[in-house]
């Protein structure tokens, strides 16, 4: 697999919350030669919501991931169910794609916090649920100011009525930080992504779709009317593959993908449990999920257990001086925004990889000159919802069906290059300076 970061970011995390909470169910390998109608390659959100659509179609699904299913972001994440998944504002979505687009877009995500909520429900899973929609905090009185300014768009937009929070009243709602107001918008809530993941996999496999763990797909070829994925101890020839593989791509799988995502890093700690008389001293105790108004955001949340998460971008580099520097910068940004928890220990800190695309928006669809390949990904850092329902959506289509829910055309558009092919990273760095000043 050519991939485009340092090995240590396609490392297991040594310290990660959520596998404390419900470590990921160990899948046997791909031993020998298998068959199957679809192959779905990779084990997070969107592979698993396309191997569930497919399965209760009644189609014969076996979904392979190159470590465990869950190993990727969607065991890794913050866990906030959230409407997102374009890097796009509201504005530049109609400018670039037209009104209607924009509006079925915006229905789109909703429909997926909606998609989440459902299978909660119809699978009984219970992931921790928590927060009543999700509120942004002003980092600067002008950032409240333009909160202010486009609090009826966001209402015109999504058929909601956003809640503005002046920041005379941040304290009496629990929500006590370095910040000048907020705005909550009622659609989301929070999760344990690992407890969640974990309900997917039961619910694939009881349906009968058949799950692979360290089977990476090494090679993907097109044979007449079928595909032949090879792994280290098997093969798996399949009428037709979905590739769920978002910033954990390779290059190469298939070439066709080589600079057409561009994997980022983000970190997350998590401390220790906050006891009731140490939230009350820096005056946050709501369990509202939160994040700021800077470009580079800061998102975080008090979980149910007390335990606070705090999440930020990651490095561009994933060496050990780097993980250094942002271990420094992370802990610093937390102090910065909660001062009176510079005594709370930190217990977790880990990375993970999300996917930016060149447009900005995501992508699923067919793959263009491969037929019967078909591909979901780069919901940039909004994945646990738009990923688990274009996983879905993109099941509709591997059968041959309109998607069963909201689904602009532009999301089938394929993506672009980036430039700078295997280095296109370093396209952050100034991308990264000018929001750092912007910013302050
Ligand atoms: C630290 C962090 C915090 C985040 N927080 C949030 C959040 O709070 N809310 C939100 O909405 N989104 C968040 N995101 C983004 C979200 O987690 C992702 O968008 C989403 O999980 C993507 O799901 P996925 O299934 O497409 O990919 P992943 O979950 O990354 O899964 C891809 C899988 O593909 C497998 N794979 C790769 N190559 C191969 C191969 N050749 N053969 C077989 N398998 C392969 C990998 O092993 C991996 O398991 C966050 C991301 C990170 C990293």
């Amino acid at each position: 697999m050519k991939r485009i970061y340092e090995d240590a970011a396609y490392r297991t995390p040594e310290s990660c919350w959520w596998r404390d909470t419900a470590a990921p169910v160990q899948q046997p390998q791909l031993e020998g030669d298998h068959r199957s109608e679809v192959a779905v390659i990779g084990g997070g959100f969107t592979g698993l919501n396309a191997a569930l659509a497919l399965a209760k179609a009644n189609v014969d699904v076996t979904l392979i991931d190159a470590e465990q299913p869950g190993w990727g972001a969607s065991g890794r994440n913050g866990g906030f169910c959230c409407l997102g998944g374009s890097k796009l504002s509201s504005t530049l979505l109609a400018r670039r794609f037209g009104q209607d687009e924009r509006s079925v877009w915006h229905k789109a995500e909703h429909a997926a916090v909606d998609h989440v909520n459902a299978l909660l429900m119809d699978h009984a899973i219970d992931a921790d649920r928590h927060s009543a929609g999700e509120t942004q905090l002003a980092h600067t009185a002008k950032a409240m100011r333009d909160m202010r300014a486009s609090a009826a768009e966001t209402a015109a937009s999504y058929g909601v009525t956003p809640d503005i929070i002046p920041k005379e009243e941040l304290r009496q709602r629990g929500l006590s930080g370095r910040f000048f107001g907020g705005i909550t918008v009622p659609i989301g809530f929070a999760l344990n992504p690992a407890k969640y993941h974990a309900g997917l996999v039961r619910a694939v496999q009881s349906i009968g779709a058949r799950l692979f763990g360290q089977s990476p797909a090494l090679s993907l070829h097109h044979l007449g009317d079928h595909w032949r994925i090879t792994t280290p101890k098997g093969t798996l020839t399949t009428k037709k593959v979905v590739l769920a593989t978002n910033g954990y791509s390779s290059e190469d799988l298939p070439d066709w993908l080589r600079a057409r995502y561009l994997p980022v890093q983000s970190t997350i700690i998590v401390t220790r449990p906050i006891t009731p008389d140490e939230q009350a001293r820096q005056g946050w105790t709501s369990l509202q999920m939160c994040y700021d108004s800077r470009i580079l955001l800061h998102y975080f949340r008090l979980m149910p257990d007390g335990r606070f998460l705090f999440g930020m971008r990651g490095g561009l580099r994933a060496t050990s001086g780097a993980e250094v520097t942002l271990s420094r910068k992370i802990r610093k940004d937390f102090l910065t925004l909660f001062p009176e928890w510079r005594d709370i220990e930190i217990t977790h800190e880990w990375s993970g990889l999300a996917c930016l695309m060149r447009r900005l928006t995501p992508f699923a669809g067919p793959v263009p000159d491969h037929p019967g390949l078909y591909a979901a990904m780069g919901y940039h850092g909004n994945g646990v919802a738009m990923g688990s329902y274009l996983g879905a959506r993109l099941a509709d289509i591997v059968l041959g069906r309109q998607p069963d829910g909201p689904f602009p055309d532009f999301l089938i558009t394929p993506p672009n290059r980036f430039p700078l092919g295997s280095s296109r990273r370093m396209l952050l760095a100034p991308a990264y300076a000018a929001a750092t000043v912007f910013d302050r």
